[in-house]
């Protein structure tokens, strides 16, 4: 009996063995070598198409959109459409509810104080005697980022690096467990970084910086890429009074002199489309110095480029200026996929390109043309709401700040004189209805039972978190923005703001496009899918399954 046991149970193995290598599938799991997460600050998705005459074959916009997968119809998901959420959100898969990063400045409601998104005073600049530019760290990021995923994923092997000319624009993609972060100093002209990453800047960099490109850059000029006539059939005049002047008061239309600031003002590049090429060219360094795609785990570049946004909010989307960005940045883009063509690989790597949020044209250029639009100014409405409050109430200091079109009370007052909170956001909601720039004002402590249409309630909803975001949310009439008194800005819910560009291109990618609505909280989660990693922990996103192979 027991041998008639034992040669069953050894025929049930022997069968079992066999039968498993049957059934053995090599499920090998590929991965690209590297992933560059690129975003465009400021980039409308109309751009895309709006422009796409003037793209040339072999730069990037065609590329990106002839080989790689367009989602067409992806929204900014919360309220405040502004940098540093749009960088958190597209990096974290999250909404402000959560990630904590309510806006590019706060009032924290826990600290009394107002707080920049990236402000760290634990930490020191490195790379430069930038004092406080360089006290910057994603310590108040509460959530990981899908580059924090990737190091987790495989013991901390991959390299993450994130540039950009803006300290947010580095600092949130890169992560919290990020080998570095890089960002413009606009003092000295140099990159740099905080301690909060290192000691001191790696040899590559210092050598990088020593090229002082930017003076190089500056010896162009900037003149139109294109003959005249283009900019005349796309754009509006190029001299109007409501556009800004960052290159001096007297400086009206392109060609703009750009060498009389060799040597002595390292800031105005930010407002040129060269600071693309000079980001482009540390991407590049970064990729050859750091070795990134020579391992046998994927790293990832985050690249964010900032100067589309300060040319916008000078000039707006019709200007001479934003469209010679594009063509330039075009270019660039093109220039960049060469490079990892050759260094990398075609189709060894992974490219996402998105922005952080887009941009309403300028008010009176809409105004000129009879259509919708104003301004107003959230430092005025700040104090105009105290001196309501004030002949109301008999209370001087009740409003702490109005920030990203948020009204944040200052509750230690309200508690100390046990007001009634509810009665005084009704006497200030209805003060502020009867402005002319608001078409609605929302609780935000009960925005899920507000009267506005689901998108708008949903946005704000997303957007609040106690801690850190204000008691009232404005909600301004369509084209109303605060921007000063020239250019443009964004920040509301509309689609002008909320619409961006989401093209993936490269390993894993299919070519194609979709219409059905996406969102930018998807992209970690689609990242996280196609590289078989943990998608991050605050992640409210879906994975976007059309894109991948
Ligand atoms: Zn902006």
């Amino acid at each position: 009996m027991k041998r008639i046991i034992l040669l069953f149970v050894t025929t049930v193995c022997v069968l079992s063995v066999f039968s498993q290598k049957q059934n053995t599938v090599t499920t090998t799991i590929t991965k690209p070598k590297l992933v560059v997460g690129i975003v465009v600050d400021q980039m409308r998705w109309d751009y895309l198409y709006r422009f796409n005459d003037l793209y040339k074959p072999n730069g990037g916009f065609k590329r990106l959109l002839g080989e790689g997968f367009s989602c067409d119809n992806t929204f900014v998901p919360y309220l405040p459409t502004v940098t540093a959420c749009g960088h958190t959100c597209v990096y974290t898969g999250s909404v402000p509810a959560i990630h904590g990063i309510t806006g590019n400045n706060w009032f924290d409601n826990n600290l009394q104080r107002g707080v920049y998104c990236v402000e760290d005073k634990t930490v020191q600049a490195v790379g430069s005697n930038a004092g406080e530019a360089g006290q910057m760290s994603p310590n108040n990021v509460l959530v990981t980022t899908i580059t924090d995923e990737l190091r987790l994923s495989n013991n901390f092997q991959s390299k993450v690096i994130g540039i950009s000319m803006k300290d947010r624009g580095a600092i949130i993609p890169a992560g919290h467990s990020a080998n570095a972060a890089y960002w413009y100093d606009s003092k000295s002209g140099s990159f740099i970084t905080s301690t909060y990453y290192m000691k001191e800047l790696p040899e590559w960099m210092k050598t990088f910086n020593a090229r002082k490109l930017v003076d190089t850059f500056y010896a162009r000029n900037w003149n139109t890429e294109l003959a005249s006539n283009v900019y005349i059939k796309y754009c509006d005049g190029d001299n109007n009074d409501y556009e800004s002047k960052p290159f001096g008061k007297d400086a009206l239309t392109m060609p703009y002199n750009l060498q009389q600031f060799q040597g002595k003002d390292y800031s105005k590049i930010a407002s040129t489309p060269f600071a693309n090429d000079l980001l482009a060219e540390l991407a590049k360094a970064t990729i050859k110095s750091e070795k990134l795609g020579t391992q046998d785990v994927t790293d990832f570049l985050a690249v964010s480029f900032s100067s589309p946004d300060y040319v916008g909010h000078s000039f707006g989307p019709n200007s001479w200026e934003l469209l010679d960005t594009y063509i330039r940045l075009d270019i660039t883009l093109g220039n960049l996929f060469d490079y990892l063509d050759k260094t990398i690989g075609k189709n060894q790597y992974t490219v996402f390109l998105t922005a952080d949020h887009a941009g309403a044209h300028i008010p009176e250029f809409l105004q000129k043309h009879n259509i919708p639009g104003g301004r107003w100014d959230d430092g005025e409405i700040k104090k105009d709401l105290n001196d309501y409050s004030k002949k109301q109430f008999s209370l001087s200091n009740l409003i702490n700040a109005v920030m990203e079109h948020d009204v944040y009370l200052n509750h230690p007052l309200i508690d100390s004189l046990k007001l009634n909170e509810s009665d005084i956001k009704k006497s200030l909601t209805q003060y502020l209805l009867k402005k002319e720039v608001v078409l609605n004002v929302v609780d935000k402590h009960h925005a899920a039972e507000a009267t506005i249409p689901a998108k708008i309630r949903e946005m704000v909803v997303n957007g609040y978190n106690p801690a850190r975001s204000g008691d009232l949310q404005l909600i301004m009439k369509t084209g109303v923005m605060d921007a000063g008194k020239t250019g443009m800005s964004h920040g509301v819910w509309n689609p002008y703001d909320s619409h961006i560009p989401l093209v993936f291109y490269g390993w894993g990618i299919k070519h194609g496009s979709l219409n059905r609505e996406t969102y930018m909280t998807d992209i970690s989660a689609t990242v996280a899918s196609l590289l078989h990693i943990q998608m991050p922990s605050g992640c409210i996103g879906k994975v976007i399954p059309e894109v991948m192979k």
